[in-house]
């Protein structure tokens, strides 16, 4: 099986600057484990070099009033809020970040590669006319709207595994039947941006098509890989996608400063290695893998490594945790079967699986 990693020097300049926790030396430091693992000496693992997203295709998702803001704040090195920066290096970085979303979404529906890494990329809060939460423009649906005008895809699952409820990702599909919207995230009463609850199913044609699952602080390996499984797995088989595209990366992480989730290098690992298998499964490994996030510079590279590996099809890895995770509570498993029972109850008019 063939997996290309979309990468470039300068995503580096996506760097929020000092004191920030965006920082953009986790690319390096990411990229110099996986050179540690040998990872780009593997037979079936190719380099995929992007080039910066056109404005045109910007404008497939965003519209032009918020893109001429955009690129006049950069032009201008002002902020688009508080804690999201603009300036013209990390406009330079984010047009590459997202022109190697779409490279390796091609190299994937051009049968060239089966799965795809593409590494920085998951700008989630950003909306048609908005930005925020570090982001400036949605990757994940600029990517999307590519593949469906030129490669002619018909359905498209998103899987989000990232700590924060992808609000940007979730609005721009609400109401649309052919991008099926799975988002994991940290109960939104505990977290940025305050919204994701289960009862936000999608409106109109996309009712049921917006599929949320909060947990509680403190969910570890085991909760989380149910809860997901549980999920994604019926689901993924009953709407039959031609793509599935996941995005998160370290930030529900157990030692993460921006999130409560306890997941581990291995949580990681088994959550990428899930989805690659109903990628398998249900769209002939068609993947791509957008990574991220992730906000403690310490577990950033060994998450990173440990998600791509499961892409890959490593069978098992030899990354581990500096650090010992907490202990769970049995409190945090009874929520989550309460929360993925009700959510099961409020989706069965739209999906046979839950009906069971
Ligand atoms: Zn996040």
């Amino acid at each position: 099986m063939k997996v290309g990693i979309a990468y470039h020097e300068k995503y580096r300049q996506y760097d929020m600057g000092p004191g920030h926790p965006f920082r953009g030396d986790r690319f390096v430091n990411a990229m110099r484990l996986f050179q540690e693992q040998g990872l780009f000496r593997l037979p079936n693992v190719t380099m995929l070099k992007p080039k910066p997203v056109t404005k045109q295709e910007l404008l497939k998702v965003h519209e032009k009033n918020y893109v001429d803001l955009i690129l006049r704040l950069a032009k201008e090195s002002k902020p688009y809020d508080m804690e999201t920066p603009v300036s013209p290096k990390i406009l330079e970085a984010a047009r590459l970040i997202i022109g190697g979303a779409i490279k390796a979404g091609k190299a994937v529906c051009e049968g060239r590669i089966e799965r795809a890494v593409a590494l920085g990329c998951g700008y989630h809060h950003a909306g048609r006319n908005y930005g925020g939460g570090f982001c400036l423009f949605n990757d994940i649906a600029v990517l999307v709207e590519q593949l469906r005008e030129k490669r002619g895809l018909e359905r498209v699952l998103i899987i989000d595994y990232d700590v924060h409820f992808g609000n940007g990702t979730s609005d721009i599909y609400y109401s649309d039947s052919s991008v099926l919207y799975i988002s994991l995230h940290q109960d939104p009463r505990t977290i940025y941006p305050g919204t994701g609850f289960a009862r936000q199913i999608g409106e109109g044609e996309g009712e049921g098509y917006n599929i949320n699952v909060p947990l509680p602080p403190g969910t570890d390996d085991q909760i989380y890989l149910h809860a997901l499984k549980e999920i994604l797995v019926p689901l993924a088989e009953e709407f039959n996608p031609d793509l599935i595209v996941a995005n998160g990366g370290s930030d529900p992480h157990f030692a993460d400063m921006l999130g409560s989730l306890r997941l581990t290098v291995n949580g990681f690992f088994n959550l990428s290695r899930t989805i690659a298998n109903v990628a398998e499964n249900v769209c002939q490994n068609k993947l791509v893998l957008m990574l991220g996030s992730g906000y403690n510079p310490t577990v950033l590279p060994q998450c990173w490594f440990a998600l791509t590996a499961g892409a890959v099809g490593y069978e098992t890895i030899n990354v581990e945790d500096q650090y010992t995770p907490p202990d769970e509570s049995d409190l945090v498993g009874m929520t989550v079967e309460a929360t993925l029972a009700g959510l099961k109850r409020i989706l069965r008019k739209h999906w046979k699986c839950f009906r069971r």
